[in-house]
């Protein structure tokens, strides 16, 4: 079914799902605060419209935050008008877009898109939705030139709360690895050395085994029980402490190390010492 998708903002996000939505036989109507990105897309085929109140129906926007669709859109008549906004913002930004938008007429559909311009449209590359459930269906099969589509919920600010989630998770983990890299190579150590054993601490994270710690720490968060005798949480601060003091000694930064140290110590101090690790979370919650 060909659908007529007006794509907002034309960044290496946006640029590339106006692509993928041509590609997939849509007629494709594109537009950008500043004129000129839309040369290639307009030879395959788009209409480059000279303002967004041209748009049609679906609006897929994606821009470097949510101020930019205020900006865009404020004096745009957005009566019948389906908005899918992937842009990133916090949760709260999105519960107000989505009142904002209802305000005028239209419909927020807010996404958390999972992969960079290379993954758009690629197997694996999907989105976390939310907004109303039937607005995503009747959308669905359009969407999917871009990514798969994975549903989180009613609530708009759900689509952020995954993403960022997912984001942080991305983010610390690789810059973790950039911490124990840095502390290899301090010691002559090659990053290419390091490297078969952050994969085996990394999948044996995510994995079934013995240091399968996402399922055990995800089984304990649901029960909110942090059983600790085999590794106890005071053995892991005094451990962290063990770790400051290797990148201190190497003369390199320990920042990210630091804040765990603290952390750690935070929630031993709070009495919970002889639990395991997982009860971290608490303090997490409780800042
Ligand atoms: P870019 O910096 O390449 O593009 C930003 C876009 O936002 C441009 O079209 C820009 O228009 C527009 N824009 C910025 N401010 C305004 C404004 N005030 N009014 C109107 N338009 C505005 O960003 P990306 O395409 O890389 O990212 C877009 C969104 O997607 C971001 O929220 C990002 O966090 C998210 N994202 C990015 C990923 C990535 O790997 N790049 C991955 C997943 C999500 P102009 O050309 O006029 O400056």
């Amino acid at each position: 079914m060909t659908t007529h998708v007006t794509v907002i903002g034309l960044g290496a996000m946006g640029s590339t799902m106006a692509e993928m939505f041509l590609k997939a036989g849509h007629q494709v109507t594109v537009w950008n605060r500043t004129p000129g990105k839309a040369g290639a897309l307009v030879a395959l085929g788009a209409h480059e419209a000279s303002s967004p109140a041209e748009a049609g129906e679906l609006l897929v926007i994606s821009q470097l935050d949510y101020q930019a669709m205020y900006d865009s859109l404020g004096d745009v008549d957005l009566r019948g008008k389906v908005l899918v906004n992937l842009s990133s913002d916090a949760p709260s930004v999105l519960r107000e877009a989505s009142d904002w938008v209802a305000a005028r007429g239209g419909v927020l559909v807010t996404g958390g898109i999972m992969v960079p311009p290379p993954g758009i449209g690629r197997p694996g590359a999907y989105t976390f939705y939310s907004g109303p459930a039937e607005v995503v269906t009747r959308h669905t099969e359009t969407l999917k030139a871009i990514s798969d589509v994975t549903y989180v919920g009613a609530d708009p600010a759900l689509a952020m709360v995954f993403y960022q989630s997912q984001l942080f998770m991305f983010w610390s983990g690789l810059t973790a690895y950039m911490y124990a890299s840095a502390l290899a190579q301090s010691a002559g150590v090659a990053p290419s050395q390091l490297l078969p054993f952050a994969q085996e601490t990394f999948g044996g994270i995510a994995g079934e085994g013995p240091m399968g710690f996402l399922k055990y720490l995800t089984a304990e968060f649901e029960e909110r029980s942090y059983p600790g005798e085999a590794n106890s949480l005071h053995m892991q601060a005094v451990g962290m402490g063990h770790v400051v003091h290797a990148f201190e000694e190497a003369g390199i930064d320990a920042t990210l190390p630091v804040a765990l140290k603290r952390l750690f110590e935070r929630a031993d101090a709070e009495g919970r010492g002889a639990e395991g690790l997982g009860t971290v979370i608490e303090s997490i919650k409780k800042p």
